[in-house]
């Protein structure tokens, strides 16, 4: 709960372009507050789910409270899974901001943007 940073799993299909289907509300297990850590029952229970099927975690998302839209040291530092989405959502003074759109290109190798579009 803010100012702990919140995050999920982004549900989705495709390859060269990506649809986002579910967006799943996980709790953040981790114990610092500027940190996130996606409860790995959630993640466990729709890859099983999702086994099967068309759809993937294709990514996930967490927000940073009273930070930027962008990933931090720690966030370069965690990230290892190839092609996964990071979107960012910035808070401040309590309000969302624009999220921002991150592909990780593997363990060690850092982001490169990743804009989308929110369908309505
Ligand atoms: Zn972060």
């Amino acid at each position: 709960m803010f100012p702990a940073e919140c995050c999920g799993l982004l549900i989705g299909r495709g390859s060269e372009s990506l649809e986002v289907t579910d967006v799943i509300t996980a709790d953040n297990m981790s114990e610092s507050s500027d940190r996130f850590l996606i409860d790995p029952q959630v993640q466990f229970d729709w890859m099983r789910k999702l086994r099967g099927t068309e759809r993937r975690i294709v990514g996930h998302y967490h927000s940073h409270p009273n930070g930027l839209a962008k990933p931090s040291n720690y966030d370069e530092a965690v990230a290892v899974d190839r092609h996964q989405v990071w979107i960012i959502v910035p808070i401040k003074a309590g309000a969302a901001g624009d999220p921002k759109g991150f592909l990780c290109m593997g363990e060690g190798l850092g982001f490169i943007p990743f804009p989308f579009k929110i369908k309505t």
